[in-house]
């Protein structure tokens, strides 16, 4: 039988199997003696790797940080390495996010995407291989982690305790495939001497600050002088209220990923902005708008640079104030070839002045295989065999996934060109078109990587 049609029969086996996982609110829990991420995350691992053992698979449970199912002997290893846990389901579902439920094509849950499906789809993409009499001279292990989305702590043990990758994917990211993963630097101002009474804004590093209220003094501004300059600004909305405490500015923008800034609108940002249009003199307002501002490109840290995979992001996502002194966060997203150094030798020059000063906290390194690749391509052909998709090419991206965490794999799948399946949203959902589709892909890429 042909492998697409094999695998459509196989739908409700596998459809099953998805819903005893989607079942588990697998969100990271408080830690507990042996389960380092709660009790959640260790159930639905448990049950994935009694799913996988029933199908054949050897299993491994790694101390409740990831586990593994494992078929074929030698050995090389080819690697799919999903996730298991999942993002608070927030939001207004209209749909049990703990129920599977199917309705036509479309199937709800959270996790159906993001990335319990992926793990069945790679689990079937295995034993159908092992089945179809191939030889598997490599072994093929797909691996199940419990902490993806705060912080990938279970790949660090993996690598702590386990054998390397010779090759492989994460289902956790797009098709065609990611081949790159810009590096991440994080950053944090802070005012010196301030006028500004208080500033609070933001929510987390890796958005763009949407909110954000601030207290000036009365005689900072003349109130309706400053509501026209935030009417020119991208505000969605904004107040300027006279309180005994000074003048009151509520400002709201948009919201949106820190690797993406240009789509959201920095509410902080534009507040400065307004505030130095009015001539209000103050040195951290002069500080914000020459060293962050709102341009996203780093600019005003000596940073701006792009190569032929991207542009360097510059976001900021939270604003405070704490005795007196105002902090702000930057999270920037840095293109995949521009190294450690050069960002330091960069940045130096720019980061303090009498009116303000900028720490470095933290740089982490990209992440890049190149498109000729054995890896990129054993995936992409597979990509492109299955859907006869040309057009959409492996790309770049500004966010990290577990190709950062392990070796020699990348993102491959399973989000399809085009469609917001609302990961990390309400309704999150999977095709059953997409979930066979997905599976005929691993399968081939499981096949490339064996063959080759
Ligand atoms: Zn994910």
């Amino acid at each position: 039988m042909e492998i697409s049609k094999k695998i459509e029969s196989l739908t409700n086996e596998m459809l099953d199997k998805l819903g005893r996982l989607v079942k588990y609110n697998s969100v990271r829990g408080e830690a507990l003696p042996g389960k380092p991420f709660g009790e959640e995350p260790a159930a639905v691992l448990a049950e994935a790797l009694t799913i996988a053992a029933e199908m054949g698979f050897r299993v491994k449970n790694l101390d409740n940080y990831c586990g593994y199912a494992e078929i074929g002997e030698g050995t090389e290893i080819i690697g799919i390495a999903g996730h298991l846990d999942i993002v608070p389901a927030g939001g207004h579902w209209t749909h049990d996010p703990f129920t599977l439920t199917r309705e036509g094509d479309v199937v709800y849950g959270r996790g159906t995407t993001d990335d319990k499906g992926p793990l069945i789809e790679g689990l079937y993409a295995a034993k159908l291989l092992a089945d179809s009499g191939e030889p598997l001279k490599k072994r093929i292990r797909i691996i199940m982690g419990c902490n993806e989305e705060t912080g990938s702590a279970c790949m660090v043990h993996y690598n702590e305790v386990e054998e390397p990758l010779t090759m492989g994917f994460t289902p956790d990211g797009n098709f065609p495939c990611i081949y790159g993963e810009k590096g991440h630097m994080a950053m944090i101002a802070e005012s010196k001497n301030t006028r500004i009474t208080s500033m609070n804004g933001g929510f987390v590093t890796n958005a763009v600050c949407d909110e954000c209220t601030t207290v000036v003094p009365k005689d900072a501004a003349e109130p309706d002088a400053l509501r026209q300059a935030l009417s020119e600004t991208p505000l969605t909305s904004f107040t300027v209220t006279e309180t005994p405490e000074g003048l009151e500015i509520y400002a709201r923008g948009v919201a949106a990923h820190a690797s993406t800034p240009l789509l959201g609108v920095n509410a902080a940002g534009c507040t400065m902005e307004a505030l130095q249009r009015v001539g209000f003199r103050d040195d951290f307002v002069d500080f914000y708008v020459s060293h962050i501002g709102t341009a996203c490109d780093g600019a005003g840290c000596g940073l701006k640079c792009a190569d032929a995979y991207g542009d360097l992001t510059f976001n900021n996502g939270i604003v405070k104030t704490e005795d007196g002194k105002i902090t702000a966060t930057i999270d920037i997203r840095v293109p995949v070839t521009v190294t450690e150094e050069q960002l330091r030798t960069a940045s130096a020059p720019y980061l303090e002045d009498d009116k303000g000063k900028i720490t470095i906290l933290d740089i982490g390194e990209s992440l890049f295989y190149p498109e000729e690749s054995e890896l990129v391509q054993s995936l992409y052909r597979a990509y492109v065999e299955v859907t006869g998709d040309t057009e959409n090419k492996p790309m770049v991206i500004g966010g990290g996934t577990y190709a950062k965490s392990l070796a020699n794999i990348i993102a491959f799948g399973p989000e399809m060109p085009g469609v917001d399946y609302r990961i990390h949203n309400a309704d999150e959902f999977i095709t059953v078109t997409d979930l066979v589709r997905s599976t005929e892909i691993y399968y081939k890429a499981l096949q490339n990587m064996m063959r080759r």
